[in-house]
């Protein structure tokens, strides 16, 4: 408002000053906000001890998101390119599970939570097996297990499968990596000692490169929040549409992310912030909140726990602004159950999962407690059935004709209805 302008009112009549808030929608508006608050938090480390780390610039920070639909949200440095670090841990452990599967990859590595920095030199006891894929020696194990004839034909199989999260083709740093090769003697010794204790599928040397290569991948924040929306969509990419692995992975992948992804720092994590995420030296930092976005941050400087200080606390604060905490009780969707106005009849609606199915077995239940009877059951707004609901619904009807009631089923759901 101009300093000689007298009356408020006449201001109020122009709209909202744009220049207060710039931001197209809701959720811009609240990166921007996190963005601009969380700039001046000038505190923790730059990372050191990889020589080329040190260069980055302390000031850098960028944040995006993506929903499942493929919305793309950004705010601050989002197009900034940086190595990817510990971030790479869950989507070559999400390789490493999708080729060899679960059973056998936790033969290798284990799915627990070390409570250590992420570098420990720490194996089980008896096996030789690092604690879980997200800190070093796990992530080293995890990335031995990579299918791949020469070292670069398995390096371009992981560079092609990080860039299908991504959604473009992603390339390498050469001098961060050249800088981590130069000095990552304590990551060769950890894979020595794996290899000493049985508990590492390849020669020591070979496995650190690659692995050093992996963690040099470049990227941007808006990157990131493309690869987390990927593992927080089951697996698909949500803006190019490819499935990068399938559903049982992403979920497992997201559990270790949920256990152990932030380091010692994992539990306090959980119980404060409430989403799966992965932190990496660079300054990287993505969360997954599950079926609804990915999200990433970047910012170099570190706390003491090795992980992002501006990103943590942007996302401690999304976390609690938008209510997104795992343990929350979801918002309840429509009703199940349509008011059939007949007793011998149960209509329902929309997309049938566990929860929707037990309400509709419920009412079955209900109607059939009487005199054994015709019962009709009205799909005809059922959108789509789920596997688990579907195995419920065919169970419960097979209950219901064996006990004399003679249930007719209407309506076949149509495809699952993809909104935006
Ligand atoms: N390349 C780094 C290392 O192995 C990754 C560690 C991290 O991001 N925390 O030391």
């Amino acid at each position: 408002m101009a300093a000689a302008d007298p009356d408020p009112a006449a201001d109020s009549d122009r709209g909202p000053d744009p220049a207060a808030d710039p931001a197209p929608d809701a959720v811009t508006a609240a990166l921007a906000d996190l963005y601009r608050r969380l700039r001046t938090l000038d505190e923790g480390e730059v990372a050191a001890y990889i020589p080329e780390l040190a260069r980055a610039d302390r000031a850098g920070f960028g944040l995006a998101l993506v929903s499942m639909d493929g919305h793309r949200y950004e705010a601050g440095e989002a197009s900034e390119p940086f190595t990817l670090q510990s971030v790479s841990k869950p989507f070559v452990y999400a390789l490493a599970l999708a080729e060899l599967g679960l059973d056998e990859v936790s033969r290798w590595v284990g799915a627990e939570p070390s409570g250590e920095a992420f570098n420990a030199i720490s194996l089980e006891e008896g096996t030789g097996r690092p604690s879980n894929a997200m800190v070093n020696a796990g992530a080293i194990a995890a990335t031995a297990l990579l299918p791949g004839a020469t070292p670069a034909e398995r390096f371009e199989r992981v560079l092609a499968r990080l860039s299908a999260f991504a959604g473009r083709r992603l390339d390498v740093d050469e001098a961060v990596y050249a800088s981590e090769a130069a000095t990552g003697d304590r990551n060769r010794a950890l894979a020595y000692l794996m290899r000493g204790a049985g508990s590492l599928a390849c020669d020591p040397l070979a496995v650190t490169d690659l692995y050093f290569r992996q963690c040099a991948v470049r990227a941007t924040a808006a990157d990131l929040a493309v690869m987390a929306a990927t593992l927080g969509n089951g697996g698909v990419n949500p803006v190019t549409g490819e499935r990068v692995v399938d559903e049982p992975v992403a979920v497992q992948v997201l559990s270790v992310m949920a256990t152990c992804g932030m380091y010692d720092a994992s539990g306090e994590w959980l119980l404060r912030v409430g989403l799966p995420a992965k932190s990496g030296v660079s300054g990287g930092l993505i969360a997954v909140s599950p079926a609804r976005f990915g999200v990433a941050c970047w910012s170099p400087p570190l706390d003491a726990t090795g992980n992002p200080v501006r990103g943590a606390a942007a996302l401690r604060e999304l976390s609690e602004r938008f209510g997104l905490h795992l343990m929350r009780r979801p918002a309840r969707g429509a009703p199940t159950l349509l008011a059939a106005g007949q007793d011998a009849v149960v209509a329902a609606q929309g997309a049938l999962d566990f929860t929707a199915a037990e309400r509709v077995l419920f009412a079955l239940a209900r109607r059939a407690a009487g005199p054994a009877g015709p019962l009709l059951l009205d799909l005809s707004r059922v959108t789509a059935i789920d596997p688990v609901a579907e195995a419920m619904l065919r169970s419960a009807l097979g209950r219901l004709s064996a006990a004399g009631h003679r249930v007719t089923v209407t309506g076949a759901p149509g495809r699952p209805v993809r909104d935006g």
